[in-house]
């Protein structure tokens, strides 16, 4: 099975291949994260997939934030080199002995968070929290092997993954099958920001019909936000960016009104509730940092919910807030990894959602990259210029 695996990678790519084993094919690296060099993209060797594994040829890759964390160092590594990309979706090429649930054709989205299916968090319904989850910063494979090599080095892979490579070698738990109706450049968005965003409004929020929401940070998690808002019946989605653009877009993803601040938001609260608060306040900012929660706090309603989804720099430990208040008025400050998503449940969810024409998926989209550019991508993401940008392999 696995021979004619290999043999048909062969037949569909021989002039990326030097021999059986190894892939020649290219890829995004930092060799110095956390030090803003930018990437270096090169010639990297991809192995064929071993136990549990499966190759997939990518369609197309998201430029995510967190990417960009490994160059700023908000996420420091203290390993490299590092292949980026976290975001994908392409057609499985060739599968390892004990895959039994996905074959040679089957189009996938890469998450960014693999679940096993087994562990206690996966039994409990909290696959977002997968125990495997804790090694996709380690640099290796979850076998603590490496199936990227560059300049004859092993080379880690952003989230088992390493998506900014036209080819990946990954645990098949963080594969999740779609239907093959759905472009695979726009479910490559799938796989991280967009069901992060999304769950962070229709579940980690638990809205209620005819809410009053707060979105502070409309990018390309927040406008999934809005639209998760508005799926949950909620009367005001009020979107919060200094972006004009931003700004300007985001009643196009179901924004009822919009604010150039978190004052001017809460000063529309104010009016929206009399003086009562936002029910929910959804932290989506593309960098968090500790003196936004007071001000997120302060426009929530007595007994409302202030979701925590951005990534703040990992060594972010001053917090403002006003305790006695937030205690007081019985608010609740809830951390959300994933949107608090289960990958096997909610990727498909969220594809057919799209298909049905009940989310938005392709107007995230505003700009598309060859690999080559994708220091540009960055540039362009740091900019604001993007919802999302989309590095593109065919
Ligand atoms: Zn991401
Ligand atoms: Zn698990």
């Amino acid at each position: 099975m696995r021979v004619l695996g290999a043999r048909l990678v062969l037949a569909i790519s021989a002039d990326l291949r030097e021999k059986e084993d190894d892939m020649l094919t290219k890829g995004a690296l930092l060799w110095e994260p956390g030090t803003n060099s930018g990437w270096s993209v090169e010639e990297i060797e991809v192995d064929p997939p071993k136990f549990g594994e499966a190759t997939v040829k990518l369609a197309a890759s998201g430029i995510c934030h967190s990417d960009d964390h490994l160059d700023t160092g908000d996420i420091p590594l203290d390993w490299a080199p590092i292949l980026g990309g976290h975001e994908g979706a392409g057609v499985v090429t060739e599968v390892g002995e004990g895959v039994l649930d996905l074959e040679v054709g089957d189009h996938v989205v890469c998450s960014f968070l693999p679940s096993c299916g087994k562990c206690r968090m996966c039994v409990a319904g909290q696959s977002n929290m997968c125990v495997l989850g804790a090694g996709v910063l380690a640099g290796t494979s979850p076998d603590g092997t490496h199936r990227v090599h560059a300049r004859g080095k092993g080379v880690g892979c952003m989230s088992y993954l390493g998506t900014f490579s036209p080819y990946v070698t990954v645990p098949t738990d963080a594969l999740v099958r779609i239907e093959k109706d759905i472009p695979l450049k726009t479910a490559a968005l799938i796989g991280c920001g967009v069901p992060t965003g999304w769950g962070s409004a229709a579940y980690a929020a638990e809205i209620e019909l005819n809410e009053t929401v707060v979105v502070i940070g409309t990018g390309g998690v927040g406008m999934n936000a809005i639209q998760g808002a508005r799926h949950r019946g909620a009367k005001n989605i009020i979107a919060c960016d200094t972006n004009p653009y931003k700004r300007d877009i985001a009643p196009t993803f179901g924004a009822t009104h919009t604010a150039e601040s978190i004052e001017a938001a809460a000063e529309l609260v104010a009016g929206f509730t009399d003086g009562q608060g936002a029910d929910r306040v959804i932290l989506t900012v593309g960098v968090l940092t500790g003196d936004l929660l007071e001000p997120a706090q302060a426009m929530c309603r007595r007994g409302g919910t202030v979701v925590v989804t951005s990534a703040a720099p990992v060594l972010q430990r001053d917090v403002n807030i006003d305790l006695f208040t937030f205690a007081m008025s019985g608010k609740r400050l809830q951390g959300t990894l994933y949107g608090s998503t289960k990958a096997r449940n909610d990727i498909p969810l969220i594809a057919d959602l799209y298909r049905r024409g009940l989310h938005k998926l392709d107007e995230l989209i505003t700009r598309e990259y060859d690999l080559e550019d994708i220091n540009t991508a960055f540039k362009d993401m740091r900019d604001g210029k993007n919802i999302r940008g989309v590095v593109v392999y065919e």
